[in-house]
Parts: structure tokens; C-alpha cells; sequence
């Protein structure tokens, strides 16, 4: 975990080990972050060997998950990824928008064009879709 995990957006990866007991009992485990996914598959091969090496019926079972991290000072919450939250308003726009291009302006169908575009405006400010294309 010496790495640098500091950055906004960096991914890090845990492993999660279920083990399950003589007596049929399970636990789930996670382990982690790590900086790279070998050390978490590492886990995972390390508690299926040592389960198994009682030989009394325990085994381990297990799989790597990643996440991406947003920072934030201890005690406030993390600020909300801002490509999420433009992809949110974008899908509001979508769900209130139509496929009427009637151009009256002053209708129900008009009146709710116009919002989907002031949000779709309003998610370009969040987060460009020009950002947004670029991983
Ligand atoms: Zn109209």
C-alpha cells in the first residue's frame, strides 16, 4: 500500500474471501485496498490454501472488486463524482424529453423540450460531454 493511491479517481482493489468452516459456518472477509489487483488475488490465493491445508473440511473461496476513490477531509462528505452527477441530469433530461417538434414554444410538449434542454445545458456546466467522452 506504499503506492501513491492519492489521486482522485485512482482505482484500488480488495479481496473478498468467503470461508467456510468444519461445522459448515461461512464468513465473508474483505481485505485491502491495494494499489494493483495481484496483491488482492494474492489474499484470496493465500486463504484458499491455508483453509484447505487444515484438512478438516474448511475451504476458502474468494474474488477481486475494485472501486474508485473520491477523497475527502474526515467528517465531510465526499463530493459527488461530477461525470455521475451530469450523467444523472442527463438522464432526467432524457426522460422528460419528447419527439415532438411542434415549435409552437407555448405547449405541454414545447414547455417540456425546453426544460430537457435547460438541464442538458445545465449537466454541460457539471460536466462537459466533451469531459465526459474522455476517460
Ligand atoms: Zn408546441
Amino acid at each position: 500500500m506504499a503506492r501513491n493511491i492519492g489521486a482522485d479517481g485512482r482505482t484500488v482493489y480488495r479481496a473478498v474471501i468467503t470461508k467456510t468452516y468444519a461445522d459448515g459456518r461461512t464468513y465473508t472477509a474483505h481485505e485491502g485496498p491495494y494499489t494493483e489487483p495481484g496483491p488482492a488475488r494474492a489474499r484470496v490465493s493465500f486463504w484458499r490454501n491455508r483453509m484447505a491445508a487444515y484438512g478438516d473440511g474448511r475451504s476458502a473461496t474468494g474474488h477481486i472488486e475494485e472501486a474508485h476513490t473520491v477523497w475527502a477531509p474526515v467528517g465531510e462528505q465526499p463530493p459527488m463524482d461530477q461525470a455521475a452527477r451530469a450523467a444523472g441530469i442527463r438522464e432526467a433530461a432524457d426522460a422528460i424529453d419528447n419527439d415532438d417538434y411542434c415549435g409552437c414554444g407555448g405547449c405541454d410538449t414545447c414547455i417540456l423540450r425546453a426544460h430537457a434542454a435547460d438541464l442538458r445545458a445545465h449537466a454541460d456546466r457539471v460536466h462537459s460531454a466533451a469531459e465526459e467522452a474522455t476517460p
